[in-house]
């Protein structure tokens, strides 16, 4: 995964946009000047994010919501920051809510370290903690005023949500998914909690009517998306038999 901001936002569907940041990706969702952010990027990112949002002609003042596809440190260790200058309530699915607060439980990511160094390491790596206003025990869709539905596909962690945007056919799948060179795969083993859980909840996501996909750490696909998940699907069922 690159570290390295990209410099300019990049619109991937109608009023979406990427944002630059660092670690993860950040997607604003835009509707008449109101602005929700998807994620926030690591640790140092809210310059970059207000930066590229004013390029847009936007305001950090009207980034009215933050909604966390997860926990892990490359997409909310900005969101103290983010919070604290915008005001934005932040809405995380409750799994992964805990871990805003006490940055404990993020054993997944550095599976070789003893605990207390990952305390440790993972602490250091947020702005400061947040107590999430919005914890989605169910799947939940936020009217934006176009729908917004987010999806939990558990997996990678515990509480992982997928976006769906059916007015655009576009699902953010946050790291639920890779595209290297062009080809679709499972997420990163390393760092998933529980591979076999991913690789359950993608079957969710198949049932929804998309053609554009989103990743947090690669290049959008713009095309034909809900297809390839099929394909993957398939090719990763074969591999089990
Ligand atoms: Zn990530
Ligand atoms: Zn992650």
């Amino acid at each position: 995964m690159s570290v390295l901001p990209r410099l300019k936002p990049a619109e991937v569907g109608d009023g979406v946009f990427q944002l630059s940041s660092l670690g993860a990706r950040v997607a604003a969702i835009e509707h008449d000047g109101d602005v929700m952010l998807v994620d926030t990027g690591a640790r140092g990112s809210f310059p970059l994010v207000a930066k590229s949002l004013a390029s847009l002609g936007l305001s950090t003042d009207r980034v009215r919501s933050v909604v966390l596809t997860h926990s892990h440190p490359d997409h909310a260790g900005a969101l103290a920051t983010v919070v604290a200058r915008t005001g934005a309530t932040v809405g995380v699915h409750d799994d992964d809510a805990d871990v805003l607060e006490t940055h404990d439980d993020v054993g997944s990511l550095f599976p070789l370290l003893p605990a207390r160094f990952n305390r440790k390491l993972s602490r250091s790596m947020y702005d400061g903690p947040v107590t999430p206003s919005d914890r989605f025990v169910e799947d939940v869709t936020l009217d934006w005023p176009d729908p917004v539905q987010l999806i939990h596909t558990p997996g990678h962690t515990p509480g992982s949500v997928s976006l769906y945007l059916p007015a655009i056919k576009m699902i953010m799948v946050g790291d639920a998914l890779q595209y290297r060179f062009n080809r679709l795969a499972g997420p990163a083993r390393l760092v998933t909690h529980d591979y076999a859980q991913a690789l359950r909840s993608l079957h969710r996501l198949v049932e929804l009517d998309f053609e554009t996909m989103v990743f947090s750490h690669f290049q959008p696909m713009k095309r034909n998306a809900k297809q390839r998940l099929v394909r993957l699907i398939e090719r990763l069922e074969a591999r089990k038999e």
